[in-house]
């Protein structure tokens, strides 16, 4: 059964990109069949990390009607499916988030996992991913302005009729200035699946165009990856 999942914190750069990139490929090389879709169609960075260079057709061109999802899917490590979105405002004009929810069949179709990178903010192209997905996962920084976006995004969330069913909680570090994980839980009401350290590697292989789960993987970020997609393909 195909399960899809929405990558969302409400605040920029909590590392939603990051964790869809990773989990995917990471989902993928337990040869679970796994598309991963840049739904940040201003903001799209998801591409870019993942070394895709040429991408003639994208998200944008699926949302503006003018093509169809297979054309828009590359192939990844691993056999991982990504559909990037364009980098040009023009194509960010013309796509229309509301189509996600046409061309979702056609995603569901053709895998196991599906992750949706949301942008950040609770504009009309963050909603939309939040309704489509069977649960949206929460990427949480240590800070209060991270977990007050999160906490908006769950809200909203229930509100519209979808479901969060947990949070990463991400760039954690031993600064006492840190929120507890114990505290984001009590304040998002959530469960905490797992913790990401902060992690200069993570950058590394941002650099390298190539996820941390490949480029390093004996990294502790990368244990916790593999940890949550194994949770996911309920691996004991
Ligand atoms: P978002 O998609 O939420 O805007 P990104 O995934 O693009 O966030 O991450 C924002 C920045 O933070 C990137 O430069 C990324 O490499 C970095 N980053 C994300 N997670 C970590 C981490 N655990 N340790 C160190 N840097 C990180
Ligand atoms: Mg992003």
């Amino acid at each position: 059964m195909i399960r899809a999942y929405t990558i969302a914190s409400g605040k920029g750069g909590t590392g939603k990109t990051t964790v869809t990139a990773n989990l995917g490929t990471a989902l993928a090389q337990l040869g679970r069949k796994t598309c991963i879709v840049d739904m940040d169609l201003g903001m799209a960075n998801l591409g870019l990390v993942l070394g895709l260079d040429k991408t003639p057709v994208t998200l944008h061109e699926v949302l503006a009607g003018n093509a169809r999802i297979q054309d828009a899917m590359y192939e990844g490590p691993y056999g991982l499916k990504i559909v990037p979105s364009g980098l040009s405002l023009q194509g960010f004009q013309s796509a229309d988030p509301e189509r996600l929810k046409d061309v979702m069949c056609d995603l569901t179709d053709r895998c196991d996992f599906l992750f949706l990178d949301a942008p950040a903010g609770i504009g009309t192209d963050a909603v939309i991913p939040l309704t489509v997905a069977d649960e949206v996962l929460l990427v949480v920084n240590p800070e209060i302005s991270s977990l007050m976006d999160a906490l908006k995004i769950r809200i909203l969330t229930e509100m519209i009729g979808g479901a969060v069913g947990g949070a990463v909680l991400n760039r954690a570090t031993l600064d006492s200035s840190d929120l507890s994980r114990k505290k984001i839980e009590k304040a998002l009401g959530v469960r905490i699946i797992d913790t990401i350290p902060e992690d200069a590697n993570v950058r590394r292989a941002a650099a390298a165009r190539t996820p941390i789960v490949v480029k390093y993987p004996g990294s502790e970020s990368s244990k916790v990856f593999r940890r949550v997609a194994a949770e996911l393909a309920g691996i004991p």
